[in-house]
């Protein structure tokens, strides 16, 4: 290849360009289970572009900036532009169950299993997805800007650092996820080989070592298929 002084252009696809102008809170309020795979239906002509409560009206123009669609009004169906909220944990309520952690998309709380779980409110997006999980009711939404919303109430460097916190998140749960399979089927094999180092002999104890076997064959198989069938959300 000849050599350039100049460093090489990387060309971003209409889904790059639209997930660029979205807010990143990865709520899910536009139907999609995060902001990339909106993006991607919005780019493919499958979404319209009114679906993104948090992005407002000002996320609508922006959208139809790029792609060349007339500006609407944010659907209602998705819920309405607001005043950024912020979630809090009423910590005398909390009963340690880390459901919430489990919904955060951008790892904004702080807890483990039977503790006092807490809110950082410099990273809690607004998305409302810890709320539903609470089976004690004790997260409360504060809205935090004033009459400001939409893109008005949420600077760009938030959103790009909600971006690369979910990001980041999304990768450990892949790998955790791989490491677990691969755990799992490592455990899989060696009772697959005790099985077929069984003894005996009589058609009994031949029918009972087949059945073993094929429960396990089967228990791989769903396991492999699992692990081909790529993930909702981009992670
Ligand atoms: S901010 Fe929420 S509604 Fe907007 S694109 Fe992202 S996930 Fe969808
Ligand atoms: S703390 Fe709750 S509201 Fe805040 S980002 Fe996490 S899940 Fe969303
Ligand atoms: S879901 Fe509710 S009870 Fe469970 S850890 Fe979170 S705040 Fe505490």
């Amino acid at each position: 290849m000849a050599f350039s002084p100049f460093p090489r252009t990387v060309t971003k696809t209409l889904a790059d360009l639209i997930e660029d102008v979205l807010p990143q809170t990865q709520c899910t309020k536009c139907g999609y289970p995060a902001c990339r795979p909106y993006a991607e239906a919005i780019a493919d002509g499958s979404a319209a572009i009114n679906q993104c409560p948090p992005g407002g009206l000002e996320g609508v123009r922006r959208i139809a900036a790029l792609t060349g669609r007339p500006v609407i009004a944010i659907n209602p169906v998705n819920g309405y532009e607001r005043p950024r909220p912020v979630a809090f944990i009423d910590e005398q309520l909390c009963i340690g169950c880390t459901l919430c952690i489990q919904a955060c998309p951008v790892d904004a709380i702080l807890g483990a299993a039977k503790q006092m779980h807490t809110i950082l409110p410099s990273l809690c997006t607004g998305c409302d997805l810890c709320v539903a999980p609470c089976p004690v009711d004790c997260i409360v939404m504060y809205p935090v800007t004033g009459e400001l919303s939409g893109w008005d109430a949420w600077p760009q460097r938030e959103a790009d650092a909600a971006r690369a916190r979910h990001d980041l998140r999304s990768e450990r749960l892949r790998r955790e996820r791989a490491e677990n399979d691969a755990r799992l089927a490592a455990k899989a094999v060696a009772k697959l080989r005790e099985v077929t180092a069984e003894t005996g002999n009589t058609p009994a104890e031949l029918a009972e070592k087949e059945r073993k076997r094929a429960i396990i064959a089967a228990a791989m198989e769903r396991a492999r298929l699992k692990a081909a069938t790529p993930p909702a959300d981009k992670d």
